[in-house]
């Protein structure tokens, strides 16, 4: 009885993915590129696996320029993969600390 998501495309692998397992990039209307955790920012967006393999595909194959139909200088883009890379790191972090506190105390290891 799962509620269907939305589905997106990543632009790296481009497999499709439920939209919120895609971290979201978005164009403001200023030209700023950001990484959008909240998915409700205006503006054209892309999406990405939260994986490096498929950053770097999207980077290297311009599919990320191609998806937000613009050409990116490469400080933005560089800027952008590395506020793309604390994401994902972030978020390893906060689901490797949700493991650990689902997980019974069994052993005080460290
Ligand atoms: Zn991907």
């Amino acid at each position: 009885m799962a509620r269907k998501q939305p589905q997106r495309t990543c632009t790296g692998c481009k497999s499709t993915r439920d939209k919120r397992d895609l971290l979201r990039i978005v164009r403001l209307p200023d030209g700023e590129l950001v990484v959008d955790d909240t998915g409700k920012r205006a503006g054209r967006g892309a999406y990405v696996c939260p994986d490096e393999e498929c950053l770097d595909k999207a980077f290297k194959t311009k599919s990320l320029e191609k998806t937000l139909k613009e050409h990116l200088p490469l400080e933005v883009l560089e800027k952008l993969r590395a506020d793309l890379l604390a994401v994902i790191t972030e978020k390893r972090r906060q689901e490797e600390l949700q493991k650990l506190a689902l997980q019974p105390k069994k052993r005080g290891k460290l």
